[in-house]
């Protein structure tokens, strides 16, 4: 309705505003879209599980005798599922707040005191099927919001973990590159194919869709990444080799940087 309201107000002999309008509807055809498969993705990301779960109480309902084992497989499976669903609606309200444009609340943060939170959340995550550790850690703060930044590099953290195969090993590190602090973490992990780096930050891309799932992913992570990130005025550049492992590091203006 808004692209025809727009084509009717095409002015005939001026060229420049033809032009202009024909802009305007092009990145409106653009937003349209991709609204629109955004809504598509996050209905069937919650359908699966839906499906599953209305399934399993029809079944408790059908064979009220059922026998216990099978029962509470169920009911964990009905667990599992709701985890999942709870894991999208959080990813997507996070998603939603960092959209609305609140502004940013700026705090000194102690990186190598945040390098170690890290640290112990990632082993709890690996639960000792990896090696993680920090790698390097130069004595800095940097200005930014404290949970906001948690949140990224926990993504990028336990993307790394999710990605790579026991025996595998992460590595934290906090580097001054000419002043400049950078955040990074490597894996030995499954690496990425080139033509999928420059993708991975659209909302719901993923590689291997079920491979994602299974280790608990939303597709919104890295989503989420690049918003804290463009916040905190700081570029992502990722570097991985497909079998061999990945690097995600993140670099901050000289500004956000203090020694
Ligand atoms: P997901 O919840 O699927 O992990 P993300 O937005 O965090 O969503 O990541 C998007 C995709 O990027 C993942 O599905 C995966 O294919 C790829 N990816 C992210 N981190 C890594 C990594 N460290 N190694 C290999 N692939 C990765």
């Amino acid at each position: 309705q808004q692209e025809q309201l727009l084509s009717i107000q095409l002015v005939p002999f001026d060229s420049t505003r033809k032009l202009l309008l024909t802009r305007d509807i092009t990145s409106l055809d653009r937003v349209q879209t991709v609204h629109r498969d955004f809504v598509a993705n996050v209905s069937h990301e919650l359908r699966t599980p839906l499906t599953v779960v209305g399934g399993f109480i029809e079944t408790m309902q059908d064979l009220p005798d059922m026998d216990v084992n099978t029962r509470n497989q169920q009911l964990q499976l009905m667990y599992e599922q709701t985890q999942r669903m709870q894991r999208l609606v959080e990813d997507l309200l996070t998603l939603s707040k960092l959209e609305s444009g609140q502004q940013l609340r700026e705090e000194e943060v102690d990186v190598p005191q945040l390098l170690q939170l890290l640290l112990t959340e990632a082993k709890g995550l690996s639960q000792g099927r990896h090696t993680v550790s920090i790698a390097s850690s130069a004595r800095a703060k940097l200005i930014g919001n404290h949970d906001e930044l948690h949140s990224a590099f926990g993504n990028l953290v336990s993307n790394a973990i999710r990605y790579t195969p026991a025996g595998g090993s992460i590595s934290l590190a906090w580097e001054l590159r000419n002043g400049q602090g950078c955040f990074c973490v490597r894996d030995t992990g499954i690496g990425l194919a080139p033509e999928h780096i420059p993708r991975l930050t659209e909302r719901f891309y993923r590689v291997d869709r079920g491979r994602s799932r299974n280790t608990g992913g939303t597709g919104l992570g890295l989503a989420i990444v690049k918003h804290i990130l463009q916040r905190h005025q700081a570029q992502l550049a990722i570097q991985s080799q497909l079998g061999q492992g990945s690097e995600f590091a993140v670099k901050f203006p000289l500004q956000r940087t203090l020694d």
